[in-house]
């Protein structure tokens, strides 16, 4: 049901890993591009020819913001559908093994589940207890196998930001191809993508203050071929997806990537300000707080923080005043311990008690003291009620109980 807010009541939102709002510039960008400027791309009259420049602009301007080449820029409707075309096509073409690592967003759980339905090798890649992707244990996979690698750069979860160049190293060294996800990492992080030299890349406009229902597939030249639809037309998006091109929406996706390749830099140091006051104010305020996630390799605009002796659902509900998340939003309705923490080796009552606290470029100090203040009195309430709360603080082991099944919802 939704509450119903009046403008100036509504919370604060502090989940910007799982969406946007659209940035002002960006609205303006796109607009003649409904009523005035409306033609098909496949037109060959002047309203075609005028839509086309347009989507071969924007296509350029997301280009030399990857330095790479035009053509190796795709337009699809988001992440997911760019993460299904390059690694389903892909992994069909070479009939090879598809690895990921088990702390993947559940677009790339599903495509590993739907691999498995259809007989492919599968394997599931370790991280550490930090987040990072276990490299050598990757070699010594690469060693046997030669395959698909699909690898998260951020993780929307807990922000871990991956060591990207030594893992696609280890895959071109062992003759195998590197997917990456880069949905949360795309114009919030530098990437030179010529100089990474990734094979594929997904991204989506909303997670970067641009329109929803578009996205990008990155795809290098030499890789096309794995993925072009046999007998489509290869005007259409080089034969990788057909459909009427919505240029309004790619028009915005370019202007969003523009604006936040601008200020990369600068978002990236006010962000870590940001992140460094509230783990120190909620530290400051209550024991037992955790922050889970490398603390080295983390990109500050996403914060994943348990307050043990609390359940992230009910702490959310407490706090009132902000709008954020017990988990991914893909998977936050779903009352079960994170895959992602249970991957990492985090034990289950500090799992349980986990939150995800996105920031991003509306966020201010103020609204960082406001989510100190909510989530400092919710955990107060919710251990003085808490019999999971007392039995910790006498020294009782409660994972114990997860592992029976006593706390599982
Ligand atoms: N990968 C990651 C890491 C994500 O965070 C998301 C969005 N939550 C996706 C993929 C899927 O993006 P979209 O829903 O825009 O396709």
């Amino acid at each position: 049901m939704l509450i119903n807010y009046s403008a100036n009541t509504k919370p604060i939102y502090l989940d910007y890993a799982a969406t946007t709002p659209c940035d002002p510039k960006v609205l303006d960008a796109m607009l003649p591009y409904f009523c005035n400027i409306y033609g098909n791309i496949n037109s060959l009259h002047y309203y075609g020819a005028e839509a086309l420049e347009a989507l071969t602009n924007a296509r350029q301007q997301i280009a030399n913001d990857m330095n790479v080449s035009i053509d190796e820029i795709i337009f699809t409707s988001g992440a997911t559908e760019s993460s299904n075309i390059s690694i389903l096509r892909t992994i069909e073409r070479l009939k090879q093994c598809f690895f990921t690592d088990q702390t993947q967003h559940a677009s790339i759980i599903n495509i590993a589940n739907r691999l498995q339905l259809l007989k492919q090798p599968v394997h599931f890649l370790k991280v550490n207890k930090e987040g990072l992707l276990d490299i050598n244990y990757l070699e010594s996979q690469l060693k046997e196998n030669k395959g698909l690698v699909s690898v998260c750069l951020v993780n929307n979860e807990t922000g871990v930001w991956q060591d990207i160049k030594p893992i696609v190293e280890i895959c071109h060294k062992y003759n195998s191809l590197i997917h990456v996800d880069a949905t949360q990492a795309y114009g919030k992080i530098p990437m030179d993508i010529k100089d990474l030299d990734f094979d594929f890349m997904s991204a989506s406009g909303h997670k970067i203050y641009g329109p929803k229902g578009i996205g990008i597939l990155y795809c290098k030249k030499s890789n096309q071929k794995y993925i072009r639809v046999p007998r489509s037309n290869p005007d259409i998006e080089f034969g990788i997806r057909a459909g009427t091109i919505p240029v309004p929406l790619c028009v915005g996706f370019a202007e969003a990537s523009k604006l936040s390749h601008q200020c990369i830099d600068k978002e990236l140091e006010r962000l870590t300000k940001l992140r460094k006051l509230f783990i120190s104010k909620i530290k400051n305020n209550l024991e037992e707080i955790y922050i889970n996630g490398s603390e080295t390799h983390t990109y500050p605009g996403i914060i994943n923080v348990s307050f043990r002796g609390c359940e992230g659902e009910s702490l959310m509900m407490e706090a009132k005043r902000i709008a954020i998340s017990s988990g991914s939003a893909c998977t936050s309705n779903k009352l079960t311990i994170s895959h992602v923490l249970n991957a990492m080796g985090i034990a289950p009552d500090i799992a349980q008690s986990s939150l995800r606290i996105s920031i991003g470029r509306y966020t201010t100090e103020e609204n960082i003291n406001t989510a100190v203040e909510d989530l400092t009195n919710a955990t107060l309430k919710l251990r003085s009620i808490s019999a999971v709360w007392d039995m910790i603080k006498a020294g009782i082991d409660i994972n114990k109980r997860f592992e029976r099944g006593i706390y599982k919802h």
